[in-house]
């Protein structure tokens, strides 16, 4: 039996961007063993769709320098980053992302509705994300653009500060509550989002820019790849307060496969089980209920535990979670349907 499921984030259009080569299709259509993700292994694991970010890394830097280093994460916040150096492989990934829906292998999907076409019509279902909101200007104007391509969500911060709010660093044995709120215009961003249905993504962003998109907003909020702080205290997971919060708000989190932020001493290394991924949904499901827990696995983006490996290791996520007394109705709700619900409530 496979279960389809969506997923909350992964990084797989800055692989193909900083894949050396004039053709970033072509790994992805017929298969790219390097990559977590590829449209063959996703479609053999039951890969209904997910996020496609479309992370601006920092200058003269690797998404492996930033991402994937070894051992406990200690690092600060790098540093802001100009809205020229945003935009430009900021459109490097929308253009790969349109040229993977011309090939026919995804489509790009602006509501629940259009998801469940793409399901039927069995192509991969793909939520335009930016992750951090550097290629915006505080004008707004680059907002209309991206958002008439097809821009669905947003994470207003990655791990740095920018014009609208501050992120967490890559730390571990600390709480997320450092830095300040967000600027005017992060304020008015999370506005017009909430106007264009536009979903805000909580990820990355620091407590005090946490508690002005609740007070602000008026959609559930969401944590596209985060995991429970109680189980391992890193800045990038979720409190026990930001989790109440997202639940009284009908919202969702997604659970992150980075080993780092899955493992109680926060090491990033292959050397994870999936029991830890099972207790921290346990956790979340505890404080979210049953419809505020989803994946965000962070393929290609992060170290994944080696009994994932790749996208082809959800199902033995899922066949975990059956194994511990989930029922099949849950199962499916953690891997599928508690996205698209969401999705529904925020994009329509
Ligand atoms: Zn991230």
């Amino acid at each position: 039996m496979t279960i389809p499921f969506f997923d909350g984030h992964n990084d797989t259009l800055l692989r193909l961007l900083e894949r050396e080569g004039k053709d970033k299709v072509a790994p992805f259509v017929d298969g790219w063993p390097k990559a977590h993700i590829d449209l063959p292994r996703a479609k053999a694991a039951g890969m209904a769709g997910g996020f496609f970010a479309m992370f601006p890394p920092p200058l003269a830097s690797t998404l492996k320098e930033v991402a994937s280093p070894t051992g406990v994460l200690d690092r600060p916040m790098p540093p802001e980053l100009a809205l020229a150096d945003a935009q430009r492989p900021t459109f490097g990934m929308a253009a790969i992302l349109f040229q993977l829906e011309r090939a026919g292998a995804l489509a790009v999907c602006r509501t629940a509705a259009d998801i469940r076409a793409a399901m039927d019509a069995e192509r991969l279902a793909a939520i335009f994300h930016i992750e951090g909101a550097e290629a915006i200007d505080t004008d707004f104007q680059s907002f209309e653009v991206l958002y008439a391509a097809g821009l669905r969500s947003l994470g207003i911060t990655w791990s740095r500060a920018n014009a609208f709010g501050t992120g967490v660093p890559f730390r571990h044995n600390v709480d997320p509550d450092i830095g300040p709120g967000l600027s005017e215009a992060g304020k008015e961003l999370v506005r017009l989002c909430d106007r264009s249905g536009v979903m805000v993504d909580l990820s990355h962003l620091n407590a005090a820019g946490f508690r002005d998109v609740a007070a602000i907003s008026t959609k559930p909020l969401v944590a596209t790849h985060s995991n429970v702080h109680a189980i391992s205290p890193s800045a990038r997971n979720l409190t026990d307060w930001q989790l109440a919060a997202i639940a009284e708000s009908g919202g969702v989190v997604g659970l992150n496969f980075a080993a780092g932020f899955l493992r109680p001493d926060g090491k990033m290394l292959p050397d994870t089980s999936i029991e830890v991924m099972v207790r921290h949904v346990d956790g979340l499901v505890e404080r979210l209920g049953e419809d505020g827990v989803a994946l965000g696995s962070d393929f290609d983006g992060a170290t994944m535990p080696a009994p994932i490996r790749d996208v082809t290791g959800v199902p033995r996520l899922l066949d975990a979670l059956l194994a511990k007394g989930y029922g099949e109705a849950l199962v499916r709700k953690i891997a599928l349907e508690n996205w698209i619900g969401v999705i529904g409530r925020t994009m329509g």
